[in-house]
């Protein structure tokens, strides 16, 4: 479904990205790992063009992307097919939660107000956010917006989902639910490429697993290979400091 290619991205004189590739096949669901400062959500930033690649391309379903390009049409073009999930939830502050999901679909596709709405019911409902339908961000946790994130995600029916480490501004006590959503979402078949640091997510939920280090990939495997097998001696060490 997607051949991502040779992705590289420089911050003045840093290389972040040093020609990163990766093959996704429809229902997979990739973490991808590394430590602090290895390039990784830089990579999934330049895969919706949230960041220009200095280089690098993807092809999607058969129609091509260059990863350098700041064309509108291409941005249009991709972004059709494509949702973000971000860290610190993106919400609309100033929305209401319903009015949060619709939005994309009104004035982004042109939906009609009646339909939207119903879409994002559907869609809360998924996320058990649908009785908070009128709250704004500011009332609800952390988890909760969250999962009204993913509920805009979702609602604009991508054929992928980008996570960019969606649990890690949350409370501990936070993060379960918002893991939970994400389960039943790759349960349904959904494609995603989730940056995490939640291992039990990692070898539970998804796989296949992508490490990356210095900007470079160390070991792309499926996931129970990548954490009982692993070919790598980077990867080998890791896994032995997080057991
Ligand atoms: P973490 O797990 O800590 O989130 P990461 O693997 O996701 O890290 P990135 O956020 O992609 O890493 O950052 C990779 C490197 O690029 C870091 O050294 C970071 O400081 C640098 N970097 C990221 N964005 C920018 C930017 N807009 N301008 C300059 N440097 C940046």
């Amino acid at each position: 479904m997607l051949e991502i290619r040779d992705v590289k991205k420089s911050f003045g004189g840093l290389t972040v990205l040093d020609g990163i590739s990766l093959d996704v096949e429809k229902g997979d669901v990739v973490a991808i790992l590394g430590p602090s400062g290895s390039g990784k959500t830089t990579f999934l930033r330049c895969l919706n063009y949230l960041e220009t690649a200095d280089s690098g391309s993807m092809t999607f379903d058969g129609e091509k992307f260059d990863l350098h390009s700041t064309g509108k049409r291409d941005i249009a073009r991709l972004r059709r097919k494509t949702a973000f999930v971000f860290q610190n939830y993106n919400l609309f502050l100033n929305k209401t939660v319903l009015q949060n999901v619709t939005l994309g679909l009104t004035s982004g596709m042109g939906m009609d107000k009646k339909k939207a709405e119903a879409v994002a019911l559907e869609m809360l409902e998924k996320v058990g956010m649908a009785d908070k339908l009128q709250n704004y961000p500011n009332q609800l946790s952390g988890g909760q917006q969250q999962r009204v994130a993913i509920a805009r995600a979702m609602a604009t029916n991508p054929e992928i989902i980008y996570f960019d480490e969606p649990t890690s501004a949350l409370d501990p006590e936070l993060i379960g639910e918002v893991l939970a959503v994400m389960r039943k979402l790759a349960e349904d078949g959904m494609t995603m490429l989730v940056v995490t640091h939640e291992m039990d997510f990692a070898r539970n939920v998804s796989n296949k697993v992508m490490f990356m280090e210095g900007g470079k990939v160390v070991e792309t495997a499926p996931s129970k290979q990548f954490f009982e097998n692993p070919e790598e001696e980077r990867v080998k060490e890791f896994i032995r400091k997080i057991q």
